[in-house]
């Protein structure tokens, strides 16, 4: 891995580190970690947080650890583990060999809470969840102590070590933090620590029967890997006071800090694991790695690159205040990637034949086409060109309004690489659509040829022989949904309301140039004028080729910051 920690943009956490390196806080070191709960695949905001807590670790020559966040065997599976850890590597970060699970703590965070109890922070209740909310109180009024709070320290250890051993049912009692229940942070109003579940864990198995909840066990498993600066997003800055008085209560000192960034959101897109999956669950995608979804391993099928995605981070930066990013800068960064990088390529998605009347039948040349002259070093290909070949069914009007300058009745184009055209006749089928253009070329306008380009047309169109292609199945994508903030519930609608029923569009008709008849799953290729494309790594075989398309050329950001200057 040899992520350039000059190229990482700073910020405000890295204002914070360094004034911790400055006095000295936590020995001077700096060692952070990326902590998924397994219940989902990661999403483009997970690679938000990747990129900064193994990014500021680069930074600061510090480890990272990858850590999952296991405490809620009902929702978790090893197929998220497993895909979880594909994602980190494939964006290029590596956690060597600091991989951890909380659930590898267990037995750690029993004893600290043995322990809590012991000093008189924590006790059993037996109120249920529908009493301890409403004993909760609100903002503007303080909750009610349980009638369990003063139960003596020997009766909590007693019915805390039984809990354990499974004596009681499921929500029957849990364990809570004594804290204050007239707090003003509602998060301090003796929140639970553990609780009853008979749930298979996917590590534990059926060793546990009580799990310990998110608050309290993200604290000590920060403490327990000796983390310094624990990155998280800013939902959790009310349960900072928390955060930091479960270490208190656990006589920890000098422990991890815990602070908050604005989470990555996305416009046209959801982002949360709960959403994303119920679009693969009620089937209006095919699965979480669906091109359309913002999921990193949907995102790795559409196309992006591990560096397009760590540019787009870095360019969208780290804040304090929530916002939404406009997702054509996701689209720029992969262009921007790609522009001098993919070979450049002629596909005609939707073929139009044209017959070049006066070409000699069982004539081909061979035509040399550079693969992208922005990168020399991508070599060159042989184009053929015949009598018969196919032009994109767009590039092509019977009654083309003003300023149409592709082909029409009498006009002519210039056939990129080749001769300059002229349409002379259409054939319509009985339907009275178009299926076929005769036309004449000039043999004196050969691109590349000494004079062959003097004449000057309007029109470039891209085109391929009948002689050199490869049929090949594509598809086009849009946003997945049709409103900006689908997320923003307003008059009782939901974002699947806004699922876009146009999101996918398939194409089976498509061509390609012979030279990308053994292209490899996964390569990517600029075909022109319709944008780039990847030669999808699961459909994709020997001879059915299905290409999906990444971005279109058009760069609606690139033009708007052009507006802004
Ligand atoms: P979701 O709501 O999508 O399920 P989560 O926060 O519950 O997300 P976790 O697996 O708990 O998902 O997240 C792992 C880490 O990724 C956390 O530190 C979390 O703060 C961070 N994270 C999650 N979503 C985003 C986001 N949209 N932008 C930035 N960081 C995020
Ligand atoms: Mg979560």
């Amino acid at each position: 891995m040899n992520i350039d920690k000059d190229t990482l943009a700073s910020n405000f956490i890295q204002d914070i580190i360094e004034e911790d390196l400055k006095t000295g806080k936590h020995q001077g070191r700096v060692h952070t970690r990326f902590p998924p709960e397994p219940n989902g695949y990661l999403h483009i905001g997970h690679a938000k947080s990747i990129c900064l807590n193994f990014g500021t670790a680069i930074k600061y020559n510090g480890p990272c650890n990858l850590r999952f966040d296991d405490t809620n065997p009902a929702k978790e599976d090893v197929e998220y583990v497993d895909s979880i850890q594909e994602d980190v590597k494939w964006l290029g970060f590596d956690w060597e060999d600091r991989i951890y699970y909380a659930s590898d703590y267990f037995e750690q965070l029993y004893e600290y809470a043995v322990q809590m109890i012991r000093d008189g922070m924590a006790y059993i209740c037996e109120l249920s969840p529908e009493e301890i909310k409403n004993h909760r109180g609100t903002l503007t009024m303080p909750g009610k102590e349980s009638p369990y709070r003063n139960r003596p320290i020997e009766e909590n250890l007693d019915l805390f070590k039984r809990m354990r051993a499974g004596e009681f049912s499921d929500g029957a009692k849990v364990l809570r933090a004594k804290i204050d229940m007239a707090s003003p942070n509602l998060n301090m109003r003796d929140p639970v620590i553990y609780r009853i579940m008979r749930a298979t864990h996917h590590r534990t198995g059926d060793k546990w029967c009580i799990y310990p909840m998110y608050d309290y066990a993200h604290p000590l498993s920060d403490d327990i890997e000796a983390i310094t600066h624990s990155i998280c997003t800013l939902e959790f800055e009310d349960h900072r006071p928390l955060y930091d008085w479960v270490l208190k209560a656990c006589r920890i000192q000098d422990g991890p800090q815990q602070i908050e960034f604005a989470r990555l959101n996305l416009n046209y897109t959801v982002m949360s694991k709960r959403k994303l999956r119920q679009l693969v669950e009620e089937n209006f995608v095919d699965s979480w790695d669906d091109p359309r979804m913002p999921t990193i391993s949907g995102l790795r099928r559409r196309g992006y690159t591990p560096e397009s995605l760590r540019d787009f981070c870095e360019r969208i930066g780290v804040a304090k205040a929530n916002s939404i990013v406009d997702i054509a800068l996701l689209e720029h960064c992969i262009r921007e990637n790609l522009n001098s990088k993919a070979p450049r390529v002629m596909a005609v998605l939707r073929p139009l034949k044209v017959i070049i009347e006066n070409y000699p039948e069982g004539k081909t040349e061979e035509l040399e086409a550079e693969y992208n002259p922005e990168n020399p070093e991508l070599g060159s290909r042989k184009i053929p060109f015949s009598r018969e070949i196919y032009i994109e069914q767009e590039d092509f009007m019977e009654n083309p309004p003003k300023k149409y300058f592709r082909l029409y009745p009498g006009a002519e184009v210039r056939l990129k690489y080749a001769y300059i055209i002229k349409c002379q006749q259409v054939i319509k089928n009985e339907k009275g659509q178009v299926v076929e253009l005769r036309c004449t070329y000039d043999p004196d306008t050969k691109s590349g040829t000494p004079g062959g380009d003097a004449r000057k047309v309007k029109g470039t169109l891209h085109w391929l022989s009948a002689a050199g292609v490869v049929k090949s199945q594509v598809r086009l994508y849009s946003h997945l949904f049709v409103k900006e903030n689908p997320d923003e519930d307003t008059d009782g609608t939901t974002f699947k309301d806004y699922i876009n029923p146009e999101s996918l569009e398939l194409l089976s008709d498509s061509l390609v140039e012979s030279a990308l008849a053994m292209a490899e799953a996964g390569s990517r290729y600029q075909f022109f004028r319709h944008g780039y494309f990847i030669v999808d790594t699961k459909d994709s075989k020997e001879g059915s080729l299905v290409f999906n398309r990444i971005v279109s050329l058009k760069d609606s950001w690139a033009k708007m910051q052009k507006a802004l200057r």
